[in-house]
């Protein structure tokens, strides 16, 4: 009987992994991984055997009862068995079921964490998730219910949606219902941490606007403080003498 490690890829480009991540790979016998991941993630573990359980490898329906049991049994015949998710894998990754099923079989286990989506945007659009004075609270929010509906909250200073990409209107209309003022700023980035993402800022009443710009690529909704731009520093006479006489990189 082996063993499984969860480990969180990061959001996307390979160089994103924990150092951590990267040892745990190179000792795998099996990986199992989901669509979103870089495939030069493969090149670290190049001894084991890659198996796609994502929705193109285990077809739209890919349930997740099939991933479990798959993860059994994968355990029971290799040594070491990873189990490679997107970001990090506690969160919006189903891994509570993949790890209870891991307990109902007796099977060890290990998680790596790994960069969340929602810090991969805070630096790509350097606007920091939370603010001295203003933002002293930041919540992780699915915009998807179980059901496949809409909902937005607003139960932190700064609200991060996932799987939202898709209803940018939809999303503003409930961020209204939900209290937030029509002017709140609102930041969306898609495929953050990746060379080509793309950051684009808004208000939550025209939140719409990010939908053509954004379209087919994984995005995250920042609303709130931890969406507001950074007020430009006031240059003063000195360094204004200084940035004339120093070459800019
Ligand atoms: N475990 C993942 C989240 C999986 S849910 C994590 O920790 O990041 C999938 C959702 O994550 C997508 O619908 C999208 O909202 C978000 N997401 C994943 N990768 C992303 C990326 N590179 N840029 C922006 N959002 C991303």
């Amino acid at each position: 009987m082996g063993r499984v490690i969860f480990i969180g890829a990061g959001p996307g480009a390979a160089d994103l992994i924990t150092v951590r991540g990267v040892r745990r790979l190179a000792a795998a016998d099996v990986v199992l991984f989901d669509a979103l991941t870089d495939p030069a993630l493969r090149e670290l573990a190049p001894q084991a055997r890659w198996v796609d359980v994502g929705k193109r490898g285990f077809g739209p329906a890919a349930n997740q009862e099939a991933i479990n049991a798959r993860l059994v049994r994968e355990a029971q015949a290799h040594d070491v068995v990873v189990r490679l998710k997107g970001g990090d894998p506690s969160v919006f990754g189903r891994l509570e079921e993949e790890l209870q099923a891991l307990q109902r079989h007796g099977i060890d286990y290990e998680i790596v964490p790994g960069v969340t989506a929602a810090l991969a945007a805070a630096a790509d659009s350097a606007r920091p998730l939370t603010r001295r004075g203003s933002g002293r609270s930041v919540s992780l929010t699915t915009a998807m219910t179980q059901l496949g509906t809409l909902q937005a909250t607003r139960s932190a200073d700064t609200e991060v949606f996932y799987m939202a990409g898709r209803q940018l209107g939809a999303l503003s209309r409930k961020l209204r219902e939900a209290g937030w003022p029509a002017e709140a700023p609102a930041c969306v980035v898609s495929r953050a941490g990746w060379p080509d993402a793309i950051t684009s800022t808004h208000r939550v009443e025209s939140l719409a606007d990010a939908a053509v710009l954004h379209a087919g690529r994984p995005a995250v909704v920042t609303v709130g403080a931890g969406a507001l731009a950074l007020d430009r520093p006031t240059v003063t006479a000195d360094t204004q003498a200084t940035s004339q006489t120093t070459p800019q990189p």
